[in-house]
């Protein structure tokens, strides 16, 4: 314990300025600035830290005799000033390195050039891949309180859009039910040719031409009769109010847990990442595919198209009843449904810039991150 103090002591003289670095810097929401909240909350939990020399139980500043598969990894840390004793050889000084831990919870330090070189290639780079899947595992957490903070912008889309997004699936089902086969034919069509409706005509070579020896059926013309936006909302028409309900449980879990356990922070951005986020850009599409095709003018062209397909597909009889799809569909329609002002996209808790933080944080923060 003496030499401790005394090496302490004689450190701090030589570089006062690392001394009076506060180690602990709380977590607190920080704004939208994802980045140093994550940077700060990593620093809480010790994983990435600013003054080395303050870590409890260092050992005396003097090289020290370590067996290779007794130490833990514990922090990566970082000076500017003066450069930090390295346990190892007793001789270099760095500026980044690793706080280790012996058995008995005696911390120790050195940097990687040492390690490399002490421990083998093989043993640092197992030491650094713990010491990056503890980051990470921290990063899942700092995510959790990230959506835990943010969350509320999502609650109020949900809110806002809720009539939009019930009167757009009462459009539909009422489509699905009274004129299932036309609704049926006009939509896979559009996906079948991504997002397009499309006419093929055969155009002939005029008589002379055939005259001169070209072939009757000289080409066909492709006409596109309209372009409607994010297809994939199509396609995701019948399965929108289950993508709805994965948005809505995120929500209520967030808002329902009074005191989130860590284990609640890395699930909620579990399921954020791996559902709800693709939830959302689904029902951001199908609000803009069916907002378009129900657009005063749009589906009109729509229902002339189907009556063009239903008159070929009848032959050239005299006796087809006439059909005026458009008017029967609108019907179930109605003209009223605009965009809404945000996309649900936008309204989800966003960490897109941290989202690399965790493999990438040591590196991060070694550049001065
Ligand atoms: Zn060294």
């Amino acid at each position: 314990m003496r030499t401790k103090q005394i090496s302490e002591r004689k450190l701090r003289d030589k570089c006062p300025q690392e001394q009076t670095v506060n180690p602990v810097t709380t977590y607190e929401p920080d704004g939208n600035d994802y980045l140093s909240g994550a940077t700060n909350y990593l620093r809480e939990k010790g994983l990435l830290i600013d003054s080395p020399y303050t870590v409890p139980n260092m050992a005396p500043l003097e090289r020290i005799e370590v067996s290779t598969f007794h130490v833990t990894p514990q922090s990566y840390y970082k000076v500017k000033g003066e450069k930090v004793f390295c346990h190892l050889c007793g001789a270099h000084r760095h500026n980044l390195g690793m706080v280790g831990a012996l058995p008995d919870g005696t911390a120790i330090l050195f940097g990687s050039a040492c390690a490399k070189e002490y421990f083998g290639a093989d043993i640092w780079s197992k030491m650094e891949t713990l010491q990056e899947s503890n980051i990470e595992r921290a990063n899942e957490e700092y995510r959790g309180r990230w959506i835990r903070d943010h969350i509320g912008r999502t609650t109020k889309w949900l809110e806002l859009n809720d009539h939009l997004v019930r009167g757009l699936a009462d459009a539909w089902r009422a489509l699905k039910t009274h004129h299932e086969s036309m609704t049926e034919e006009l939509i896979s069509a559009i996906i079948k040719n991504r997002g397009k409706l499309i006419e093929t005509k055969d155009v002939f070579a005029s008589q002379s031409a055939q005259h001169a020896g070209v072939s009757g059926r000289a080409f066909s013309l492709t006409n596109i009769i309209i372009s409607l936006p994010s297809v994939d909302g199509a396609a995701a028409i019948d399965h929108i109010e289950s993508h709805l309900k994965s948005v809505r449980r995120l929500c209520e879990s967030v808002r329902n847990t009074t005191h989130p356990s860590i284990d609640d922070f890395s699930n909620w951005d579990k399921y954020l990442s791996s559902t709800i986020r693709a939830s959302a850009k689904l029902i951001d599409a199908y609000i803009d595919f069916s907002v378009a095709i129900f657009a005063n003018g749009n589906l009109e062209i729509c229902g002339d198209w189907l009556d063009r397909r239903r008159v070929e597909r009848l032959g050239d009889h005299d006796n087809i009843t006439p059909r005026r799809a458009s008017e029967i569909l609108r019907r179930r329609v109605g003209y009223g449904f605009e965009l809404p002002k945000d996309r649900l996209g936008d309204a989800l808790p966003d960490f897109s810039l941290g989202r690399t933080l965790g493999r990438n944080a040591a590196k991060i923060f070694m550049q001065g991150g």
